[in-house]
């Protein structure tokens, strides 16, 4: 593998919305010699050379990692150990093995019971993406300007750890290290439960008697239809996330229903000012995200309104 950003190949295994969307990013910086793609599914595969997302995209992933200096797993996080297995005895000496899955710790827990002393392993999560998936999803710019917060194990080689940083950096990424520990508890609070309270809200709106359906599809511009748009999201992704999170989402959870117990009773008591004392501070909240660049100030997010 060559220095600096650039490396001889870079293999990503699975070629989805994050998976392909690095692979573009990739060739946008020109920082692989090669580069090579692989998903399990043959469609996905096919779908992957029509749109020209590398040099190769094969269905056998421990072809895919042979000569590769930097392997990374963009598959869901419930199938990177089984990726994990496969690749583990295919993998060159020195090669830096990331991934780009939601949680980090049952990801580096089962990652390093299976990887060979010989590749630096160094988990990785791009704060990024959508609510799409597939490798047509994909685009070389979702990660300009967002964070990407890397997770390397204690007495990770710390070249590694550099050579990563830079070429996330090079992607477009802003790039924070971490323990996976505290990334999975962070994450937990600002995506985890803020999609399992989207899942949800969708679905008691779908099951309730007295409003009808297309009532609520009809209404949803209220404030309904952008929780719908974090519901569309990815389900295999979703449910895995949950499953591997468990104890911080619970434990984000756990908050969450105690402050909404607290709105209830204010609601109940006519509580006027601990209701507008939290909206006043929600709202400063919106405007340190907007401030600090990692949304856009445009109001109801810049949908066109008919005059
Ligand atoms: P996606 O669009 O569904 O892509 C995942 C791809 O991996 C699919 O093509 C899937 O094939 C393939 N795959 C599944 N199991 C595999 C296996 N065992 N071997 C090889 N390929 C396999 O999903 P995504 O949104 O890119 O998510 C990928 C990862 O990125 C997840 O770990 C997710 O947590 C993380 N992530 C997602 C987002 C986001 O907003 N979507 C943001 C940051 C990080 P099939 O479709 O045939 O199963």
């Amino acid at each position: 593998m060559t220095e600096g950003t650039h490396f001889d190949q870079v293999t990503i295994i699975g070629a989805g919305l994050i998976g392909s969307s690095v692979a573009r990013a990739v060739r946008r910086g020109n920082l692989a010699g090669r580069l090579v793609l692989a998903d399990a599914s043959a469609d996905v595969c096919a779908e992957a050379e029509r749109l020209g997302l590398a040099d190769a995209c094969l269905t056998n992933v421990a072809d895919a990692v042979r000569g590769a200096g930097l392997v990374i797993l963009a598959v869901p996080v419930g199938a990177m150990a089984s990726v994990g297995a496969a690749i583990a005895p295919a993998l060159e000496a020195g090669a830096i093995v990331s991934d780009v899955g939601s949680v980090k710790e049952s990801v580096l827990k089962a990652l390093q019971s299976l990887l060979p002393a010989h590749a630096h392993l160094i988990p990785g999560h791009p704060v990024a993406g959508t609510e799409h998936s597939g490798p047509a999803a994909g685009f070389a710019s979702l990660f300009d300007g967002r964070w990407c917060i890397l997770t390397p194990p204690e007495g990770a080689d710390e070249a590694a750890v550099a050579r990563l940083t830079d070429f996330w950096t090079a992607l477009g990424s802003k790039v924070e290290i971490m323990t996976a520990q505290h990334h999975d508890l962070v994450l937990a609070i600002t995506s985890h439960v803020p999609h399992l309270i989207a899942y949800n809200i969708v679905g008691t709106a779908s099951d309730l008697e007295a409003v009808t359906r297309s009532e609520v599809i009809k209404y949803s511009a209220g404030g309904f239809r952008d929780f719908t748009r974090i519901a569309a999201s990815d389900p295999t992704m979703w449910r895995d996330v949950f499953l591997n999170n468990k104890d911080a989402v619970l434990e984000m959870l756990g908050r969450f229903s105690e402050d909404l117990t607290a709105l209830q009773r204010a609601i109940r008591w006519g509580d006027g000012d601990q209701l507008f004392d939290l909206f006043t501070r929600t709202r400063d909240i919106r405007r340190r995200i907007i401030d600090a660049g990692q949304d856009d100030a445009q109001a109801d997010f810049g949908r066109p309104h008919k005059p």
